[in-house]
């Protein structure tokens, strides 16, 4: 207590500040002597008069506050200090002295000042806290490169401490079984997918001439196998379910001829210049406004309607959009677009065209159509030949329809020209779709 009064009578003086660069600390300390609280503030306080005054008999009873607080301006006293103190600094035992750091890191980054990049040093909490790496992280490089002087590798995964690892049997075992699996290619895919089996939905777009004589066939052998086999009404169905099977066949295999062709097309569109192949088809119609405000469920929305011409061999995908307003979705509609795709956006070097697209007979597969075509070859001569070619029903899959699931039919739109950025952002490889906007003049 004696101390502590006589500590806050004693101005503070320049010259006794000690060596430690923390004087902001100490003169802190020392405003706040008045109150004196915690036992580190007294410490201190107790330590600082010993400075000043030189008083031994009191520095004898205080604890030791480390080297910052020495006084370099009297190295006797120092020695003596170090006599009675027992310093916290640890030694080896056999009296030797302590290992000293054999190397120094600096830390530095690259700035940006006055234009040019220039170099600057940091701290390590300041590297840290820049880069987001810990302490630890980075004293795990700096062991590396003081004892190698090289950065350490990475070794994730490089030890055979794996207790539950398969064996090589049980490896094999597995893919025999992953290949016993019949894998079909994905329909949106376009690469072939061997090795991935997934376990989907079924399908929602069968084809009902399938699916009718599937079931046609399923139920005539439940029937075969209630009845005897030598009986009459067995003999029928037995008859009749060969014919199914036949039927079913023959039906598959002219849906594959379409999917054949198409693609002979393609690879000779891509051989050859002056031919191409195109599939079109119209998309399902948007609804404007398409949000989630409860009134427009029961409203009578705008459709908007969206043409869609995929060129094969390039994958360019065209979307002639217009709402119903501007044009219908009949045959006559189908050959403007057409018309104006085969002559504005095509080369005219292409001279052989084949097309697909679905046996909509209200659309594609009707007079006026054919007789379009009729003109673009003999009248107008822009093509030498024209080849259409149109699915068995429920087997018409295009590139189409993998155009129409890139959309998010989902998409918030109020206007027409909302579902056109909507197009025109669904695509990015191999390039965006082409918009393009379709007025009653072109019709
Ligand atoms: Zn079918």
């Amino acid at each position: 207590m004696e101390l502590e009064l006589l500590l806050v009578k004693m101005p503070f003086q320049q010259k006794y500040r000690p060596c430690t660069p923390n004087y902001g600390k100490l003169r802190r300390t020392r405003q706040n002597l008045g109150r004196a609280e915690t036992e580190v503030a007294l410490v201190l306080v107790v330590r600082l008069v010993c400075l000043i005054y030189g008083d031994k008999t009191s520095e004898q009873n205080t604890p030791d506050l480390g080297s910052h607080m020495c006084n370099d301006t009297n190295p006797a006293s120092n020695e003596k200090r170090d006599d009675k103190i027992e310093r916290r600094r640890s030694r080896k035992e056999d009296g030797q002295q302590a290992e000293f750091h054999k190397c120094a890191f600096k830390y530095h980054m690259n700035i940006v000042r006055d234009g040019r990049s220039s170099k600057i040093d940091i701290c390590i909490k300041a590297f840290t806290s820049i880069f987001d790496v810990t302490e630890n992280r980075v004293r795990r490089v700096r062991d590396a490169l003081a004892t190698t002087g090289l950065p350490p590798k990475n070794k994730q995964g490089q030890h055979n401490n794996r207790p539950h690892a398969l064996s090589q049997e049980e490896k094999d075992l597995v893919i025999g079984h992953i290949q016993s699996f019949r894998g079909r290619a994905s329909h949106y895919s376009r690469k072939r997918t061997r090795r991935i089996i997934a376990f989907g939905y079924p399908r929602k777009d069968t084809c009902s001439t399938c699916d009718g004589l599937k079931c046609k066939i399923e139920g005539g052998n439940t029937q075969l196998n209630e009845l005897p086999p030598d009986s009459e009404r067995a003999a029928l169905l037995l008859r009749q379910k060969d014919g199914q099977k036949s039927t079913f066949e023959l039906h598959q295999r002219k849906g594959e001829v379409f999917y054949d062709r198409k693609k002979a097309a393609r690879m000779g569109a891509q051989r050859s210049d002056g031919m191409e192949a195109v599939c079109f088809d119209y998309q399902k119609n948007l609804p404007c406004p398409n949000i989630t405000t409860q009134d427009v469920y029961y409203s009578r929305q705008l459709s908007f309607h969206s043409f869609n011409i995929h060129v094969l061999s390039s994958d360019k995908v065209f979307f002639y959009c217009y709402d119903e307003t501007v044009g219908k979705k009949g045959s006559d509609d189908v050959c403007s677009m057409l018309f104006d795709c085969f002559s504005r956006l095509f080369s005219h070097d292409v001279k052989h065209i084949s097309l697909f697209c679905d046996s909509c007979a209200g659309q594609n597969k009707n007079w006026t159509v054919l007789r379009f075509m009729y003109y673009l070859v003999h009248m107008a001569k822009r093509f030498d030949t024209i080849t259409m070619t149109l699915p068995v029903r429920g087997h018409s899959y295009m590139e189409c329809d993998r155009d129409m699931a890139n959309v998010d039919q989902s998409s918030p739109a109020e206007v027409p020209d909302d579902w056109r950025k909507v197009l025109e952002a669904a695509r990015v490889k191999p390039e965006p779709f082409n918009v393009i906007n379709m007025t009653s003049e072109k019709f």
